[in-house]
């Protein structure tokens, strides 16, 4: 035994970051073609789906939703479990205005380990099914961070995983400008893009603005407004592990 607890120990002088190889990132090529993790999806038909991160908040996701229901638009908001505890009025409302809800953990943690990541998830779908009757079906990692244990972690808890589109992150959480988020959303819009706001974590002023004027600006080019669920219905895309 003596020699094998040596070469452990050796291991750990050498290279005491030997276990950050565990964290086995795959890609996007891979992940996409699971179907498991989804960035936006290819199709013709001019759909779009708006996602709103960090909600829900008391000031600001009324004034999205008003805006959302004003234009007739559906959308998906990514809610945080203690959020969503705390208003469950607001979660309550975007579900039966035909919006879609998902899970971004219970407390947006940027660390975790697979078991912390399951308890967050867990947590989070019990409030949601409590308020809305649905378990969600889709979660967003916090940063939008995806590797191979936050994928399998995912999976096996029964989601599959949703970012957004790589030239669709407004960064409205950087309160760039209005301008700027209008800029990037409408100049950038193809069929089958997921596009990333955030309703809470901050003053979202400037996403309530741009909203105002991108969804008609976007509604004159054609597009129209889904949820992540309808938009995955107008995809070939398969699981396949
Ligand atoms: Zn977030």
């Amino acid at each position: 035994m003596k020699p094998f607890v040596l070469s452990i120990g050796m291991l750990f002088i050498f290279f005491p970051n030997m276990f950050d190889s565990f964290e086995v990132n795959k890609g996007r090529d891979f992940y996409e073609s699971t179907g498991n993790v989804i960035w936006d999806i290819p199709t013709e038909e001019k759909l779009i789906a708006l996602t709103f991160d960090d909600g829900p908040h008391p000031i600001y996701t009324p004034q999205v939703l008003n805006i959302l229901r004003e234009h007739g638009a559906k959308a998906t908001f990514f809610v945080v479990g203690e959020n969503a505890k705390k208003f469950p009025g607001l979660i309550e409302r975007e579900s039966a205005e035909g919006h879609e809800i998902g899970n971004h953990t219970y407390t947006h943690p940027y660390e975790f380990t697979p078991e912390q990541l399951q308890d967050e998830l867990i947590r989070t779908d019990e409030v949601i099914y409590n308020i809305t009757g649905n378990y969600p079906s889709y979660y967003r990692p916090v940063g939008g961070s995806y590797d191979d244990m936050i994928v399998s972690t995912a999976v096996h808890s029964g989601f599959r995983v949703v970012l957004w589109s790589w030239h669709q992150d407004t960064g409205d959480w950087k309160r760039p400008g209005v301008d700027k988020i209008v800029n990037k959303v409408v100049s950038g819009a193809r069929p089958g893009d997921v596009v990333l706001f955030h309703d809470a974590g901050g003053n979202r002023s400037q996403t309530v603005a741009a909203l105002k004027k991108i969804i008609p600006a976007l509604k004159e080019e054609g597009f129209t407004f889904v949820t992540i669920s309808e938009l995955l219905e107008r995809n070939a895309i398969e699981v396949t592990e």
